[in-house]
């Protein structure tokens, strides 16, 4: 059978690494972290660093195809994994989305709508960018940020030099708040021959800047259902993209709003595993490997939760619950704000 090289040993690439083993394919996780939640299921793991070009090399050669679960790798190692394998997503897909300002460029060349947003590169950037994009605003590092990291709010032009040192003073893009109703996301897939399935949207509360529940169905009207999914694959078809995607949107009364794109599986697509025949783990393998995309129909009402932290405390009262399905990632320490497993509560079968 053939090796699916994953970049990344954390949760995603577990889940991956999980579907991956379902079909038939070995798995190889590259992580410089020690004892990676991937490390657990998948058939082999590196640990070297992203600038050990020999240690990439070495580990290309033993795959068929490489793909990864964050967006963050460094463009030298990617050159160097290029020369030897394949990469899914393609390259396209990470240059436009490692960085906001050029993801941000992108979708609305696209002429997808976008939160009003300016490019910040020194305070004076800032001062000037509030003028046009006014406030309430949110100032967000072009790179590196997550769950709400690198982020600071600004309600007042005069916060200006406080919200530049709150980010590190790094480049950055100040975004006009949007007033929306709710958050949903689009999980969608794209094969190597072109085809697209999208899973049904899911509607997305966040606390603290991180994802805490995606609720399926998410209250769209059926043309927003229809926009939403349209938005999609018109940023998959752009990037000539290959595997699954997260792309956030806020509904507003005058529309939908692309937040944000991650070129990956998605947090709030875990409700995939128990709400679809083919979750977006074994989509994203799927895609990856080449074979034609599977069957994404939602089968069933889903809330997905997130638990953070000290909610795994609750544990052992989630696993009495009927129709409560727990996936825990075998992380060895508690942290405030770590991810260490989910929940997906079954609602309801749909007839
Ligand atoms: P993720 O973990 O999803 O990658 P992130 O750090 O990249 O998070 P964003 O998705 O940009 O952060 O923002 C996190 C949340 O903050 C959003 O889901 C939304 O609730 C809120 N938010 C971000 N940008 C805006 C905005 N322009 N207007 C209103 N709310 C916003
Ligand atoms: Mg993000
Ligand atoms: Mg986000």
């Amino acid at each position: 059978g053939s090796t699916i090289g994953i970049l990344g040993g954390g949760q995603l690439g577990r889940m991956l690494s999980v579907a991956a083993s379902r079909l038939g394919f070995t798995t190889h996780i590259y992580e410089p972290g020690a004892n990676p939640p991937a490390g657990h299921v998948a058939d082999r793991v590196t640990t070297a660093d992203y600038d050990d070009i020999a240690a990439l090399e070495r580990f290309a050669a033993s795959v068929d195809v490489i793909t990864y679960e964050f967006e963050n790798i460094p463009t030298a190692a990617l050159d160097a994994l290029e020369a030897h394998r394949s990469i899914r997503p393609g390259r396209e897909s990470l240059r436009v989305s490692q960085d906001r300002l050029t993801e941000k460029d992108f979708l609305s060349g696209l002429g997808l709508r976008v939160a009003p947003y300016n490019n910040v590169e020194t305070v004076n950037d800032l001062k000037r960018a509030l003028e046009t994009v006014g406030t309430p605003s949110i100032l967000k590092t072009r790179r590196f940020g997550y769950d709400g990291k690198g982020q600071s709010r600004i309600t007042s032009a005069d916060q200006a030099d406080q919200a530049f040192s709150d980010i590190g003073g790094a480049p950055s893009v100040l975004e006009g708040f949007v007033d929306f109703t709710h958050e949903v996301s689009v999980i969608a897939a794209r094969s190597a021959a072109g085809d697209i399935a999208c899973f049904d949207p899911g509607e997305n509360v966040h606390k603290d800047g991180i994802l805490a529940t995606t609720t399926v169905p998410a209250r769209l009207s059926h043309a927003q259902r229809t926009d939403a999914v349209l938005m999609a694959a018109k940023i998959l078809n752009e990037l000539n993209y290959v595997g699954v995607m997260g792309v956030e949107l806020f509904v507003t009364s005058q529309g939908l709003i692309v937040n944000e794109i991650a070129p990956r599986v998605h947090n709030s697509g875990h409700w995939t595993q128990q709400g679809c025949n083919v979750d977006q783990f074994e989509q994203h393998i799927r895609a990856v490997a080449g074979w034609p995309l599977g069957d994404g129909a939602r089968y069933a009402d889903v809330v997905m939760e997130n638990l953070i932290g000290d909610d795994m405390d609750r544990v052992p009262d989630i696993a009495l619950e009927p129709h409560a399905s727990l996936h825990l990632y075998g992380k060895a320490e508690v942290k405030p704000g770590r991810k260490m497993g989910h929940v997906n509560r079954v609602i309801a079968t749909k007839k």
